[in-house]
């Protein structure tokens, strides 16, 4: 478990104010890492960095969109001035705009390929120019899903986002890894948070729920193991991979 500890390591998520975000940055925190969290508004995430800290974790908060490449220099740039620098980054921050193909508009589209595939790329980009910079090595982990491996009808946009992330990130860790930076990416099934509890919530996604391989869906704490091996040296001679974490449920062809 050693090669897991994330002591002095400082590590970075976005769309840390909810989900799957604010839980990677607890489990981060409570590996040993600084955690800095990066979102568009800094009032929730207020909440979160006070929730932390009631666990004794050290965490600060930056406001940052990550369609908005300045907000975001800003923001590492205060990181690093704060804290040295960055040696984790967790590309979390996603959004979902669903609607059948024949209908999806052009701001569903862009909206969703500028936050979910461009995002990880501006955000990535900004990290890693900074641990070159630093010749400090380091990790980063893009948030993809598994549908950027299989599709389902309504998310044309999240679907190309996802796969794009996946990819990229191969290519990524093809260019950093003279760098000494590792690029890997995590594969979500289905977890309830604020992306999707509507869903879950209707008729249609109890069914879905009933259909899916195990039949339920995924609880935070099963992604702990995944983050930590790729943030951490337990994970130090992977790169350029995803990890698929899903219960089977493409395997069953969800
Ligand atoms: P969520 O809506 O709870 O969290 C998404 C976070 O991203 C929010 O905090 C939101 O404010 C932030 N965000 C959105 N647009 C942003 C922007 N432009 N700049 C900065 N922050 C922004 O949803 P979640 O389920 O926690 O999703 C987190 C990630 O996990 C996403 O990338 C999502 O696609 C992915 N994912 C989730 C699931 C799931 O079942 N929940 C499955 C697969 C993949």
């Amino acid at each position: 478990m050693s090669s897991m500890d994330l002591t002095g390591k400082i590590a970075v998520v976005t769309g840390a104010s909810s989900g799957l975000g604010a839980h990677f940055a607890q489990v981060l925190g409570r590996a040993g890492a600084q955690v800095c969290l990066i979102a568009r508004s800094t009032d929730k995430l207020k909440t979160v960095t006070e929730e932390l800290a009631a666990q004794g974790i050290s965490a600060d908060c930056y406001a940052g969109d990550v369609t908005d490449r300045s907000a975001l220099e800003a923001a590492f740039a205060d990181i690093a001035n704060t804290h040295g620098g960055t040696d984790i980054l967790v590309n979390n921050a996603g959004i979902a705009r669903t609607a059948p193909y024949l209908d999806m508009d052009e701001a569903d589209w862009s909206a969703v390929l500028d936050t979910d595939l461009a995002g990880v790329w501006r955000c990535g980009q900004i990290a890693a120019r900074q641990m070159v910079q630093r010749d400090s090595g380091g990790s980063i982990i893009n948030i993809a899903s598994i549908l950027g491996q299989v599709v389902q009808p309504t998310q044309t946009n999240y679907a190309a986002a996802k796969a794009g992330v996946l990819h990229m990130t191969k290519a990524m860790a093809r260019e950093l890894g003279r760098h000494n930076i590792r690029v890997n990416a995590i594969a979500p099934g289905y977890f309830q948070t604020e992306i999707n509890a509507d869903f879950f919530a209707s008729d249609a996604g109890a069914k879905m729920i009933n259909k899916l391989f195990p039949r339920r869906l995924g609880a935070l704490h099963e992604l702990n193991g995944p983050l930590l091996l790729l943030a951490s040296d337990a994970g130090s001679f992977m790169t350029g991979t995803t990890l698929t974490v899903d219960g089977g449920a493409t395997l069953a062809g969800i």
